[in-house]
């Protein structure tokens, strides 16, 4: 049965990694969905999949504003955008912090209020939000914006979900831990020694592996399906037992 049949998805950063994962999930339980990235190259095997798809920067305000009025009202948006910076508070200058913030945050924000107002005109919608276990949840060594900004997409959440709960509209953070994605092997390399990096990501997962984008993409369609119509405001935590030490 599908799942999401009748429904239309909008994804953002849907190029690589969970968003990637997830437009075809969504694609495969019946949802109409509009894929979106930064770099449509890589959104072209979703082409061929049978998503739409669009060059969309998050964090260009008029490319939303303009995106969002093309578009009206999808059922399910899905805010996937967001940027890892590596280091502690002394690592992180004031341009390193506002990208972060602008790109995990403000562009989220934006992403919201464009697309609202459609959305409690059409009477609803499921509104997921990528947060992370590093966030208000956790803290990781050398996540110092990071984790800052993912906690504030817990907060934006919640509250988006409190002002809009009686009018149909559900929001929900996804908080996963470590996941294989194309940045995650970025970083992995960065760090020089490649099989060092990878075993102590694996180490601090107490289920003895990183996770994979498909397992969130399952998450996801379970947020944006009507089987979850009685919750909102919620973080989902998904990291093979992290927080759970
Ligand atoms: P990724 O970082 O490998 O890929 C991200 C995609 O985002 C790329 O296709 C890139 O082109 C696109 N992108 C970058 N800047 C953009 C912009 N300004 N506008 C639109 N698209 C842009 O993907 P990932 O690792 O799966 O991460 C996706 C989300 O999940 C992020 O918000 C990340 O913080 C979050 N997350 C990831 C992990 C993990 O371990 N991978 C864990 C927790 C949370």
């Amino acid at each position: 049965t599908m799942r999401l049949k009748g429904k239309v998805a909008i994804v953002t950063a849907a190029g690589a990694g969970i968003g990637q994962a997830t437009a075809r999930e969504f694609l495969a339980q019946g949802a109409q969905v509009i894929a979106t990235d930064i770099n449509l190259d890589a959104l072209s095997p979703l082409d061929t999949s049978g998503c739409k798809t669009y060059k969309l920067d998050v964090t260009d305000k008029d490319a939303v504003t303009a995106f969002a009025q093309d578009q009206g009202a999808p059922d399910i948006l899905f805010n996937c955008a967001g940027f890892v910076h590596h280091g502690t508070i002394l690592d992180c200058d004031d341009d390193a912090f506002g990208f972060s913030f602008d790109l995990n945050v403000r562009a989220m924000y934006r992403m919201m209020r464009a697309f609202l107002p459609a959305m409690l005109e059409a009477n609803g919608g499921s509104i997921i939000n990528m947060a992370s276990a590093v966030s208000s949840i956790l803290a990781a060594p050398n996540r110092f914006v990071y984790g800052a900004t993912k906690a504030a997409v817990i907060g934006m959440t919640k509250s988006v979900a409190a002002d809009y709960v009686t009018r149909g509209i559900r929001c929900n953070a996804i908080c996963p831990g470590t996941i294989d994605s194309p940045s995650l092997q970025d970083r992995m390399r960065a760090q020089g020694d490649y099989e060092t990096a990878r075993a102590a990501f694996i180490a601090r997962q107490p289920m003895g592996r990183i996770g994979t984008p498909e397992e969130i993409a399952k998450l996801a369609v379970y947020l944006a399906s009507d089987e979850t119509a009685f919750m909102t405001g919620q973080t989902i935590t998904i990291d093979g037992g992290w927080t759970n030490t």
